[in-house]
């Protein structure tokens, strides 16, 4: 079976294109509210007071300090709910992908009964969700373009995969981006170059991820190894050009490893996947070689024995979750890839970590 994935409808792009956020809003404004989500660390900031918010918009400063949950979004849709008994003209995320994340999740909780955690899979989701908006202020996850949205919910971290968890409109303003401090910016672009290679290195690969993620790795080396005046630029197409790759295929062998860490000890996923990453030299030689050379050439230290007091069955867990991930472990090793990575080569690999 082909997928037959949903895209974005509206993309705008350009340095100062946030500015158009209004009239864009204007004409999907049908006589009920709008409501934005903002990472909490612009409350108070410059970008907080350019918030196109009228009348009676709802604004809510959200917090990523943990990445998203499934109770997060349930306790953001009912405050939403107690707002007001009709349902908003649009939801509005702006932030990294955990903001845009808690987004995509508020605009299905809002026309879907029951808790967010009852939609972790895929294609769960029965009624289409609110309108909603995308615009990140940090590149590299892809969720801009992603048809996901990655929430830890009471047993596992899993996306809600849906057609309608995808953006009606995104904003790409390099701009927003500015203030990101350097590691984090480091961290959360090598999330978009970890895509890349897991996705042209696996066994899913077709010409139309290879298309999209060639390019986005070829912009992430621009970035990371070269210096560009335009870098900001580079990075957010980048992002959205791993995320396309990866619409068609799937992430490996660091992403299921990442998985684990951020279920069992809160890494957040950009380090997550640059702490895994550093040691997966015998499934990703050249990626790691240059990963490497980026994390030297942006004077970036890697945390070091994050795993040192994690119990036996901690460890257990950490494994559990990510072997329970089987679709990124098939696309890197194929359909015989129980016989590559079994629990205790999952586990030794966590120990060094
Ligand atoms: P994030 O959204 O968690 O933000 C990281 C930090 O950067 C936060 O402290 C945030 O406040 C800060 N920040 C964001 N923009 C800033 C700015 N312009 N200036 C200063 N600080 C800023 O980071 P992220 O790496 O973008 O997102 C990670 C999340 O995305 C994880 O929850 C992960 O699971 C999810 N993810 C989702 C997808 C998807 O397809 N839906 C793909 C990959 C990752
Ligand atoms: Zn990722």
């Amino acid at each position: 079976m082909f997928r037959n994935f949903r895209m974005i409808s509206n993309v705008i792009f350009g340095r100062g294109c946030f500015n158009q956020l209004d009239d864009i809003l204007s004409a999907r404004r049908a006589g009920s509210f709008m409501v934005f989500l903002v990472d909490d660390v612009f409350e108070n900031s410059p970008l907080a007071k350019r918030v196109p918010a009228r009348g009676n918009d709802l604004v809510l400063f959200v917090n990523v300090d943990d990445e998203p949950k499934t109770r997060y979004v349930d306790a953001l849709t009912t405050q939403v709910k107690e707002y007001s008994s009709a349902l908003p003209d649009g939801v509005i995320g702006m932030g990294g992908g955990s903001t845009m994340d808690l987004a995509k999740a508020v605009a299905i909780m809002l026309t879907n009964p029951g808790s967010a955690a009852d939609y972790q899979g895929w294609d769960l989701v029965e009624h289409p969700a609110v309108y909603h908006v995308g615009i990140p202020t940090l590149s590299g996850t892809g969720s801009e373009v992603s048809r996901t949205t990655v929430l830890t919910g009471p047993t596992k971290k899993l996306g809600i995969n849906s057609d309608y968890t995808v953006f009606d409109q995104v904003v790409l303003d390099s701009e927003l981006t500015a203030g990101v401090p350097k590691d984090q910016w480091f961290y959360t672009g090598m999330d978009c170059y970890i895509h890349c290679i897991e996705s042209l290195q696996g066994t899913y690969l077709n010409a139309f991820s290879r298309a999209y993620g060639e390019k986005a790795l070829e912009l992430c080396r621009q970035v990371f190894l070269e210096d560009h005046e335009d870098s900001a630029d580079r990075l957010m197409m980048a992002s959205f050009f791993g995320g396309m790759s990866i619409a068609y295929s799937q992430v490996g062998v660091c992403h299921a490893m990442s998985y684990g860490l951020a279920f069992v000890l809160g890494i957040h996923h950009g380090i997550g996947n640059s702490i895994v990453f550093d040691y997966l030299d015998e499934f990703y030689p050249e990626g790691v070689a240059e990963f490497r050379r980026m994390l030297e050439k942006n004077g970036v230290e890697l945390p070091r024995n994050v795993t040192r007091d994690v119990s036996e069955s901690q460890l257990d867990t950490m494994a559990d979750v990510a072997l329970g991930l089987e679709p990124l472990w098939e696309n890197a090793f194929g359909s015989e890839w129980r016989t590559i990575m079994t629990k205790d080569r999952v586990k030794q690999l966590y120990r060094a970590m």
